[in-house]
């Protein structure tokens, strides 16, 4: 490609508006533009960015008996109402009407389609298992879209369903598409861990996520130092039981506590680390409450429940919010016993308390001798997998530590539900009507983009790994009024591409300065440059990653990049 026919619009100055470095690095070497919030045009280096993360996607689903379908993007809201997620999926779902008024969606996954699909096509267990996939653009109407194509409202997915007989076949199946995730994020040169997605199921073995490291990552993994141990730590939702035995008060103190207000002058005042403090806050989310329970001191604990809330608008509710809906379970601090029904989010740290303190639901009053699970009436807290730093690991090699992640693919076994709520059935080996066994799986097409993007690039540009990078090599001539470099860039040109190099030709009439910070910028694994020694045949040519620059005549130069 001749780089003064193609579209490579390059910006000198950092974007204002882009706070992480995939994202200025993607707008300023001319990969991407912004449409509008959340939604970007792909430019020709984007485009063939995607087609390579594509390819390498399509390889591995393809290995392991997926089939390629292309799925519509607009949905009726028949199928969502069937599923019950119309009510339910939340203001993500974008929902418009045609003509006749009738309600439609833009699909943000596609469970409904693909199984009303198969439910009506699949009859008997002759035909199952049965893998099918797509690459399609999805739409969520995000909340915070951010970081570039990391959180995109319309976005591009892989997203695969698998459809099952029995338990065992989606095992396999489920099985194989790890390995296959695992296949592509290698290839992809992504330092990624595969994670325990569900941190309230033990084992966990039902659905896991893909995260590549990095300081940007939304999620927080917990990993073993030693192991291949991994489990996200996302706010672990808790179920209460409003029938669970009252507070045994006996065990608890009450004690005063005049004119203490923050949590740090609390544990001033009784000589308490700050950190065995239990924090009962009631966040109002969405005309929601939700019960948050946290440990006292940590900083990053606030933040962290404020994300999990995607929190940036959710406000601490009113006394009078809370009285109305938990009557007069709860306070504004305190072991409380909370109604079925009530969303409660805990941090992962809660359950280290014992003997903490607590709010007494009285003004000027705090509990000592608090035990979390014990004095709240949280029933599930067993089933919930609290980790900390320094912990052992769960499979007892190692030691905990955490790391920021960004979520690039995820795989659940998801049996029955969608089957059941569309009636997908089908008759078994013995003649009985079942409903199919489904596994799901996702890949964030655009968003490994960014994640690659994120990884690779240094002080002057990208650096791409070669099974990504939009074109191999680049290939320069430095003045474009030099006969003798346009005649070797010509030649070049055509060996290289003879050799199947996909080859940017920057044959522009623009100074040497311009062409080299454009292609830092963009940075193609090898750069072949045709200056002024063209006379005797000898080019440079430097390699973009390490840095490393070699003179080689034309003659060696097929040779020597193989
Ligand atoms: P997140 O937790 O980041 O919101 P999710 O859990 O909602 O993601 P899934 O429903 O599991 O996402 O979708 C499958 C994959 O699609 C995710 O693993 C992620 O890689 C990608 N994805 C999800 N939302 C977005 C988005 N807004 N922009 C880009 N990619 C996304
Ligand atoms: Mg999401
Ligand atoms: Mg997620
Ligand atoms: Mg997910």
């Amino acid at each position: 490609m001749k780089q003064s026919k193609t579209f490579i619009p390059t910006l000198r100055e950092v974007p204002a508006d882009a706070d992480v470095k995939s994202h200025q690095l993607l707008l300023r070497a001319g990969f991407i533009r912004q449409s509008t919030s959340g939604v970007y045009s792909y430019l020709p280096l984007g485009k063939k960015v995607l087609a390579n993360i594509e390819k390498i996607v399509r390889e591995e689903m393809d290995a392991v008996g997926g089939n390629e379908v292309l799925l519509p993007a607009l949905q009726q809201a028949e199928l969502w109402q069937e599923s019950g997620r119309w009510e339910h999926y939340g203001p993500e779902l974008i929902r418009l009407k045609d003509r006749h008024n009738r309600d439609f969606a833009l699909g943000p996954t596609h469970e409904e389609v693909i199984t009303a699909l198969v439910r009506d096509e699949v009859k008997s267990y002759k035909k199952l298992p049965l893998t099918l996939y797509q690459i399609q653009t999805k739409f969520r109407d995000e909340k915070r879209p951010r970081f570039g194509l990391l959180r995109g409202r319309e976005f591009i997915m892989k997203d695969a369903y698998s459809f099952h007989a029995t338990q065992e076949s989606l095992d396999e199946t489920y099985d194989d598409m790890v390995q296959a995730y695992k296949n592509i994020f290698t290839r992809l040169g992504l330092n990624f861990r595969a994670v325990i997605a569900d941190s309230g199921s033990i084992g966990g073995k039902d659905t896991h996520e893909f995260m590549v490291l990095s300081e940007i990552g939304e999620d927080t993994i917990a990993y073993s130092d030693t192991s291949d141990y991994a489990a996200n730590i996302e706010m672990a939702e808790v179920k209460v039981d409003y029938s669970a035995p009252d507070v045994d008060m006996t065990e608890l103190q009450k004690v005063e506590t005049p004119d203490q207000k923050t949590i740090e002058d609390v544990a001033a005042f009784l000589e308490v680390p700050a950190s065995n403090i239990v924090k009962t806050l009631v966040f109002k989310v969405d005309e929601e409450l939700v019960v948050v329970l946290a440990r006292g001191d940590h900083e990053v604990n606030d933040i962290k429940l404020k994300h999990a809330l995607d929190a940036e608008t959710a406000e601490l509710a009113t006394d009078e919010e809370i009285v109305e809906l938990l009557g007069s379970h709860i306070g504004s601090l305190g072991p409380i016993k909370l109604p079925v029904g009530v969303k409660v989010v805990a941090d992962h740290a809660i359950k280290s308390i014992r003997n903490g303190v607590a709010g007494a639901n009285e003004d000027g009053y705090h509990y000592t001798g608090v035990n979390p699970g014990r004095d709240f009436a949280v029933d599930a807290y067993e089933d919930i997998r609290f980790i900390q730093v320094g912990d052992p690991s769960p499979d007892g090699e190692g030691t905990i530590k955490f790391a920021e992640g960004i979520e690039v693919g995820h795989v659940f076994k998801l049996g029955t539900k969608y089957s059941e709520a569309l009636n997908g059935m089908f008759l078994d080996e013995n003649g009985r009507n079942q409903p199919f066994i489904m596994g799901c799986y996702g890949i964030g097409v655009s968003r490994v983009m960014a994640a690659v993007a994120e990884q690779y690039q240094d002080a002057y540009g990208f650096t791409w790994p070669q099974q990504v990078t939009p074109y191999d090599v680049h290939l320069i001539t430095v003045n474009t009024k030099d006969d003798a470099q346009n005649e070797l860039s010509e030649d070049l040109y055509k060996l290289l591409t003879s050799y199947r190099y996909d080859v940017l030709h920057d044959d522009r009439k623009e100074r040497a300065g311009v062409k080299f910070a454009d292609s830092d910028l963009i940075g193609l694994p090898v750069r072949v440059t045709v200056g002024k020694k063209a006379v005797d045949g000898i080019v440079e040519v430097k390699v973009r990653q390490t840095g490393e620059t070699f003179e080689w005549a034309k003659e060696e130069l097929i040779d020597r990049l193989n």
